[in-house]
């Protein structure tokens, strides 16, 4: 399956032909939904058939391959039959918001200097986990860090290395809970120019001043070295 997303995540539907459709999901020779992973949700949206009939679709999850993605249909839709074209198209809007938080995880990432252990991006929310023994975090300065880094607009950049690269450089995985999409010889960096660089398989925007101002929410114990860290978007 040809993943789009990968190449631009700005891309909010493309033509296809459903390969396979059961109640487990439905399968495309192409997609722009985005599969749960990395700490990302699944993109939802919507199959638009030739008849002018729609498959609402509300979950994207990976497959058996790394390039399988699984269209989960509402309950009880009509399924399209193999071999039929539609048009797959996400919830835009959501997405945007998504890859706007994203991108802000990897701001905090570069704001916050300690491993991470964890992490979920949601809708116009999200959370990072820090492993940081005895630190007092200051909120206010966290929020000043991350808006002025969001201001300064950096240009935001996927690029691939190989798998043997990264192996030499092991210092490029910035998170521990979430392993990068590899095993096809070539594991996919995001690079936000002079602020942070590591593995990542999501959605971004293109720089980071499209993120918009963003707060922090509460910052709680998980743990006795495990400190979460909550961003609302401000807008
Ligand atoms: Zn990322």
């Amino acid at each position: 399956m040809e993943l789009m997303f990968r190449d631009d995540a700005y891309l909010k539907s493309c033509p296809a032909t459903v390969v396979s459709a059961d109640e487990t999901g439905i399968r495309l020779d192409r997609t722009v939904f985005y599969p749960t992973g990395g700490g990302q949700p699944g993109d939802c949206g919507l199959l638009r058939l030739a008849d002018g009939g729609e498959v609402k679709i509300v979950d994207a999850r990976k497959g058996e391959t790394l390039d399988d993605v699984l269209h989960i249909p509402e309950e009880g839709a009509a399924l399209p039959a193999p071999g039929a074209a539609v048009e797959a198209e996400i919830d835009w809007d959501r997405r945007h918001r998504l890859m706007r938080m994203h991108t802000c995880m990897h701001l905090l990432c570069a704001v916050i200097t300690g491993d991470v252990t964890g992490g979920q991006v949601g809708d116009g929310k999200g959370r990072l986990d820090f492993n940081l023994p005895d630190t007092q975090l200051d909120k206010e300065a966290i929020a000043a860090a991350l808006n002025r880094l969001i201001e300064e607009d950096h240009p935001v950049e996927p690029r691939w290395i190989a798998d043997e690269e990264l192996e030499a450089k092991p210092e490029l995985v910035r998170t521990m809970s979430v392993k990068p999409p590899s095993g096809a010889g070539k594991v996919r960096l995001l690079e936000i120019e002079g602020v942070d660089l590591q593995p990542c398989g999501g959605t971004h925007v293109r720089r980071t001043g499209e993120i918009g101002p963003v707060r922090i929410g509460k910052i709680e114990n998980k743990g006795r070295q495990n400190r979460r860290i909550n961003i609302l978007l401000d807008t």
